[in-house]
């Protein structure tokens, strides 16, 4: 039976310090790089998140309307997914790596140079508010395989995830070890003005370059997972237009479009336009027999701001709305919406609609279409592709990202175990299945040069004999 969560309390500010310094303290025990205590600390998530399974359903349902399959499948079990995979995986991770050639030339092969993993130390982590357990706890994971001890900071617009992840962290994992510190721009400033070995931020570009700004104060090294505004294309190759329909909508229905990685925009051959439209509608149709409102399935907007911030961007466009368009305040409801638009300057175009709302751009060439998105923004996190192979490479090709789909939505992005980051201003860093362990590894190389190789590598004292070069 799952519990109410407990009423949301951010931390006290007077309180962060210590946190930040105990973590840091746990750290210097060296306990942390004893690959059987991280193995214990893995299983004791993956057992927390099982037996908190109930309480973290209804928190999703009760923070952002989440059903409970999409609670589990890209949240709890996801997380769960992680801890097993790395489980599984790191004692090949940890391993030193022998250095041979063609990294060391055979006359140093004496040398024995290798690459150590070490831990990188004690880092925070800071999640945002639409994955609330999946986006916090998965940098977690490669944070404790790495052999780090961390904070984590939840998003406080997510408030019920907020609390039970702290529940179920603090009572599950090692004391002190591993904390999450509750609240909002206070408490991240508190948190920010401690010293940390690496800071992992999942949120807007806008709050990136301040975490960025901060963290280079002190030299910290940032991992950076951002937003972006991701194109679509369709050309008039695109062999199969209803299902580049129906797998474009899926990209907005999931967690209502409140997925970093869906498009915001669809470029779209002109002459395809019409049929793409009817064919969005019977997607909807077979989603939403009865309508996306009363479907179980759909989320809802976090709240009252984001609400109004993509009702904002409906009510500015210049462009038709050919899907969709109904929003109800008092449900936190907007549906499924597809704009038709014929300007880069539309609202619909210019930001970021990390919402179930996304415009259609008519266009006349490839060519028109790479400028657009090149123009809009030039690293946006993914791009999605439906056109022939050739076209395919060729939007790959002339077009970056941090990820891409060929002929789907994100999937580049929809599986645990497969590197994902952005590029340029849609991030720094990737991480999820060995990237993740990675990220929080400090990848230190060490040589060792046995006393009977003097003979052989004297030339380097002084003073110099260039004849003593030909051994
Ligand atoms: P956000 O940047 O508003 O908040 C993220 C975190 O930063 C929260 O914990 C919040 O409390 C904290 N924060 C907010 N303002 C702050 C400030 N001024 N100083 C210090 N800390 C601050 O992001 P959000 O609204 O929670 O999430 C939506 C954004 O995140 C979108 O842009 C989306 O694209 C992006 N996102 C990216 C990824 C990815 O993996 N690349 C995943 C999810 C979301």
């Amino acid at each position: 039976m799952a519990t109410k969560a407990p009423e949301f309390q951010a931390t006290a500010l007077e309180a962060i310090p210590k946190i930040a310094s105990l973590a840091r303290g746990q750290f210097r025990t060296h306990k942390t790089k004893n690959v059987e205590w991280r193995k214990t600390q893995l299983r004791k998530l993956y057992w927390a998140l099982e037996d908190f399974k109930p309480q973290l359903v209804e928190a999703l349902k009760s923070d952002l309307g989440k059903s409970s399959f999409e609670a589990l499948l890209t949240e709890v079990d996801w997380v769960k997914k992680d801890c097993m995979w790395m489980l599984d995986h790191l004692d090949s991770f940890v391993k030193d790596q022998k250095l041979g050639s063609p990294d060391v030339p055979a006359t140093y092969s004496i040398m024995n140079f290798r690459v150590k993993k070490e831990p990188l130390g004690t880092v925070l982590i800071i999640g945002p508010y639409n994955y609330p357990i999946q986006l916090l706890l998965c940098p977690l994971v490669g944070a404790i395989a790495a052999g780090c001890t961390a904070v984590l900071k939840p998003s406080e617009l997510t408030p019920a995830c907020a609390m039970w992840t702290k529940e179920l962290i603090e009572k599950r994992l090692d004391s002190g070890s591993f904390s999450v510190v509750n609240g909002a721009i206070p408490e991240t400033n508190a948190l920010m003005a401690e010293k940390w070995d690496k800071i992992f931020f999942t949120g807007s570009a806008q709050v990136g370059s301040i975490i960025a700004q901060k963290a280079a104060q002190t030299l910290t090294p940032v991992v950076l997972e951002l937003g972006g505004k991701n194109p679509a294309f369709i050309t008039k190759n695109c062999g199969n237009l209803a299902l580049a329909a129906r797998r474009l909508l899926w990209g907005k229905t999931q967690n209502a479009g409140q997925v970093c990685m869906s498009q915001n925009y669809v470029l779209i051959d002109k002459d395809l336009v019409p049929t793409f439209i009817e064919f969005l509608k019977v997607a909807y149709k077979d989603m939403f027999p009865n309508g996306a409102k009363a479907s179980p399935d759909l989320s809802r907007i976090v709240n009252k701001r984001h609400f109004h911030r993509i009702k904002k961007m409906l009510d500015d466009t210049q462009g038709k709305i050919v899907m969709g368009g109904e929003l109800d305040e008092s449900e936190l409801y907007i549906e499924p919406t597809a704009v038709l638009v014929n300007s880069v300057n539309d609202s619909m175009m210019q930001e970021e609609s990390f919402g179930p709302i996304f415009s259609i751009y008519p266009v006349n060439t490839l060519d028109e279409a790479l400028n657009i998105a090149n123009l809009i923004h030039k690293t946006p996190l993914s791009l999605f592709t439906f056109g022939n192979k050739a076209e395919n490479n060729r939007i790959l090709n002339e077009m970056t990202s941090g990820g891409a789909t060929i002929n789907d939505g994100f999937f580049h992005g929809a599986v645990n175990t497969v590197p994902f980051g952005g590029v340029g201003d849609s991030g720094w860093g990737a991480y999820r299945g060995k990237a993740s362990f990675d990220s929080f590894t400090h990848f230190r190389t060490i040589a060792e040069t046995p006393g009977w190789a003097e003979k052989l590598i004297r030339v380097r004292y002084m003073p110099y004999d260039f004849k003593a070069l030909a051994f």
